[in-house]
């Protein structure tokens, strides 16, 4: 299996964008993979100092502690190379590096073993 975080280029680089609706998320990239990312998924998957632990990199937030309801109220783009999100439980700490939602994309993708 590769390392996601092995990844560069085109790969990490969004081509597209786009809020489908206040619950999904779909980024196109520079190498043509087409992501999904459902509101809580992303939530989930915050990395900010409150959701992880900083020292541990142990996930804090618990999963069962994000609603299926949630949804994203605005989403901006860091600098060049990330995305920070509004969401409607009122978090807004966590930045999304590209590289990193390129990683949740990948993880999630039915990968042929070996
Ligand atoms: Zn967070």
């Amino acid at each position: 299996m590769f390392d996601a975080s092995e990844r560069r280029g085109a790969a990490i680089e969004p081509r597209e964008i786009k809020q489908e609706s206040n619950a999904l998320l779909r980024i196109t990239w520079g190498d043509g993979q087409v992501c999904e990312y459902s509101a809580p998924q992303l939530r989930r998957a915050c990395p900010c100092a409150q959701c992880v632990n900083e020292w541990t990199g142990q996930r804090v937030l618990k999963a069962d502690a994000v609603s299926e309801d949630l949804a994203i109220n605005d989403l901006q783009i860091v600098g060049r190379y990330a995305l920070n999100f509004r969401w409607s439980d009122g978090h807004e700490t966590g930045i999304y590096s590209f590289r990193y939602l390129r990683g949740l994309c990948d993880r999630n993708q039915e990968a042929p073993v070996g």
